[in-house]
């Protein structure tokens, strides 16, 4: 079976490299150029760990192509994935399906023999009988050859574990409409499925609700426990012994508990927004209200980790930033939404470190990986190749991205190169006692904060 999968990002870069090491022959297509060409040199335009390795491997295997041609996968592959962007709107809440739709009508028209169409993307229920519509309306217009039928199989990938989750998945959830679907779809997935891994068959709504609301619930779990977090900077307590002591009740459970700078990234702030506004577009518009408060705490934590730097830096005083901050320098540790990718979309680290700046700070920010996307989106602030470089000479140094060499730093080391010794945690995963003990002032998220 040859397989295609349309737009080559984070998910179907992933998926293309996968399904080559599963076995199938691959062909990707992005409509942008730069990406094919870097692609077909085995060169990947993103850090995954462990995906790099399976690219040049299935690349120079032949098992691997890329193209921007749609008549060439058209013509050629029995299995088109679909994983395009689907951001929010500029504006407003919503997804902007133009990619999708553009990619589906573009598959529509290029098909010229039998085939599966299965959308990977990450859609507003509904979409998928509206696409189904359309690829037919489009194909019998044209009098194209060949059956062509649609599946949605969303994807459930966290960046950092891309690989593994791909070809070891947790869970895979078909919506099919007719038989064959489904058995195509066990073909692809025959090695998961040998595996044990579990394969939920069900109807176009139910899988596409399956991933938003997965996304809603992780979202969730992660402002309920930053909405505590409110509480305990308020009248003390220790946010973490709280999340291990409620964790520990296997009915909650203690994964996306970790109280912090809270969520980011391509997926849960736009997939919530895109939920409500699907909701409100149903006639429900009180069903997902709640996600508006998830939304909120969660950019409130952003709020918090500024004023904190107010506060450790002007001996506890709290003013409005834009007053307090100009030419104090800050060590930004960390820009990514999570450690282990390179990806700053919605990042609450990059959005700290800008305000920051706008407030008046002299930001030094370093990432692992993350600098190069951050510069792309904030080019004012300072980029440096090191931990000791941002640290050297600073005022304040602020851990926003949990990234291994932050939470493994010294704080004996770290001392003597920065001018004043203050560190905040916006992850909660240093060891505060360490800090202390060498005579810096620490502050976290979820704890009160006195000097
Ligand atoms: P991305 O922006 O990294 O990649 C999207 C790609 O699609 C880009 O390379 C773009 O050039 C290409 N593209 C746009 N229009 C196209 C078209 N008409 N034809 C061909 N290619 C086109 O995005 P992503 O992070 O890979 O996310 C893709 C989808 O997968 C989204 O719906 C997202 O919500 C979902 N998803 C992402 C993840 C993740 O961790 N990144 C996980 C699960 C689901």
């Amino acid at each position: 079976m040859r397989l295609s999968v349309i737009g080559t990002g984070y998910l179907g870069a992933t998926h293309a490299a996968c399904m080559a090491e599963l076995g199938f022959e691959v062909l990707g297509l992005d409509v942008d150029p730069a990406k094919i060409d870097a692609l077909s040199r085995g060169e990947l335009p993103f850090h995954e760990p462990g995906l790099s390795e399976l690219l040049v491997k299935h690349v120079q295997s032949g098992r691997l192509r890329f193209t921007t041609s749609y008549q060439e996968v058209g013509d050629w592959a029995d299995v088109h994935f679909v994983g395009v962007g689907t951001p929010q709107k500029a504006g407003e809440s919503a997804a902007d399906m133009r990619y999708v739709d553009a990619a589906v009508t573009s598959l529509a028209q290029h098909i010229t023999r039998d085939a599966l169409i299965v959308g990977k993307s990450t859609v507003p229920v509904g979409t998928a009988t509206r696409l189904a519509g359309l690829i037919q309306a489009t194909r019998a217009e044209l009098e194209l050859p060949g059956e062509v039928e649609l599946a949605w199989n969303p994807e459930f990938l966290r960046e950092g574990f891309a690989v593994k989750d791909t070809l070891h998945p947790d869970r895979l959830v078909v919506g099919v409409d007719s038989e064959h679907a489904e058995q195509v779809l066990r073909q692809v997935y025959a090695a998961p499925l040998a595996e044990g891994a579990p394969w939920i068959s069900t109807d176009f709504e139910t899988a596409e609700l399956v991933k938003v609301a997965a996304n809603a619930f992780l979202a969730t779990k992660i402002s309920f426990i930053n909405a505590f977090s409110e509480i305990t900077e308020t009248v003390g307590g220790d946010i973490t012994t709280l999340a291990d002591a409620i964790g520990h009740d296997p009915r909650i459970g203690r994964r996306f508990l970790n109280a912090g700078v809270g969520f980011g990234g391509g997926c849960l702030p736009k997939d919530i927004r895109a939920l409500q506004a699907r909701v409100s577009e149903l006639g429900l518009d009180r069903t997902m209200a709640f996600l508006n408060d998830i939304d909120d705490i969660n950019l409130r934590r952003r709020d918090r980790v500024v004023d904190l730097a107010v506060q450790v830096l002007n001996e506890g005083a709290v003013e409005a930033p834009s007053t307090v901050l100009p030419g104090q320098k800050i060590a930004v540790l960390g820009v990514t939404f999570k450690p282990d990718s390179d990806d700053v979309r919605d990042s609450p680290a990059l959005d700290v470190a800008n305000r920051l700046f706008t407030a008046g700070a002299d930001v030094a920010v370093y990432d692992p990986q993350g600098n190069r996307n951050a510069a792309g989106r904030f080019p004012r602030l300072d980029y440096v190749g090191s931990l000791e470089a941002a640290v050297t000479g600073a005022d304040l140094a602020i851990l926003l991205t949990e990234w291994d060499e932050f939470k493994q730093m010294d704080p004996a080391q770290i001392a003597p190169l920065m001018k004043h010794r203050a560190i905040i945690d916006g992850r909660n995963v240093l060891d505060a006692k360490a800090w202390t003990d060498v005579g810096f002032t620490h502050a976290a998220l979820g704890h009160r904060f006195k000097l």
